[in-house]
């Protein structure tokens, strides 16, 4: 094995160890957090080194790229892996995405919606989501805002076909990261009143995923801390 395989795997182990100490440092159970491991502008190359150290958990945020990689993947690897997506979608990528993506992170507009529900129409298993939420000011960064939870779940959970997980939210940087993660917690208890199974929290990422632990993220989405700097 080379250099940079070890290099990948000591990362990686650095970070499954620090979420189960993030996990028990707060009274949780680190088996209730899910580690996916954001994949994107990486190649295929890496997710079967990642697959081959025990990753099963993968995240992409832009079509273009995922779907290939994906289909690269499984041309070699049998390996029961999980893709999510994780970005901003445009509704004709839709289709694209939902063919290899189990997990939607960032269902956050009607339009949206809408071409998710014709993609799932006939599937034999519900669509796993999370709704994004946008925890700043600016619309033009995706998710719904918080106040708008609500009346946009009640859509969601009239889908036949879609799953509601929870709710889904990047860090800002416009607020200090705790401020965002106790947004997305009460936007969560907020879910959970008309939806209990709705309990997930998609939220903490390579600088801030033991704060969002913290704060009851159940899905912490890790890229760079795991796979290093990415190439742009
Ligand atoms: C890139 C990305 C991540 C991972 O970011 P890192 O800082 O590299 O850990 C997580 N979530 C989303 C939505 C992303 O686009």
């Amino acid at each position: 094995m080379g250099e940079q395989f070890e290099a990948l795997n000591q990362r990686y182990q650095e970070v499954v160890s620090r979420i189960e100490q993030a996990a028990l440092t707060c009274g949780r159970n680190p088996a209730d957090v899910e580690l996916v491991v954001i994949s994107k502008n990486h190649p295929a190359s890496m997710v079967l080194d990642l697959i081959s150290i025990g990753a099963r958990n993968f995240g992409e945020n832009r079509d273009q790229e995922a779907a290939p990689k994906a289909a690269e993947v499984s041309a070699v690897s049998t390996a029961e892996i999980t893709w999510h997506f994780v970005g901003q979608l445009q509704s004709n990528k839709v289709k694209s995405a939902l063919s290899y993506a189990k997990v939607l992170h960032s269902l956050d507009r009607d339009s949206l919606l809408k071409a998710v529900v014709k993609a799932t129409q006939d599937s034999q298993k519900p669509l796993d989501v999370f709704i994004q939420l946008n925890l700043t000011d600016d619309p033009g960064r995706g998710g719904i805002r918080p106040v708008e939870l609500e009346p946009f779940a009640e859509k969601v959970l009239a889908a036949e076909h879609l799953n509601l997980l929870g709710v889904m939210g990047v860090a800002s940087l416009d607020n200090p990261p705790a401020q965002d993660f106790e947004t997305i917690r009460r936007a969560s208890e907020a879910l959970r009143k008309l939806s209990p199974e709705s309990r997930f929290i998609s939220a903490g990422m390579s600088e801030d995923f033991e704060e969002a632990i913290a704060f009851g993220a159940t899905h912490v989405r890790v890229g760079s801390a795991i796979t290093g700097k990415r190439q742009y």
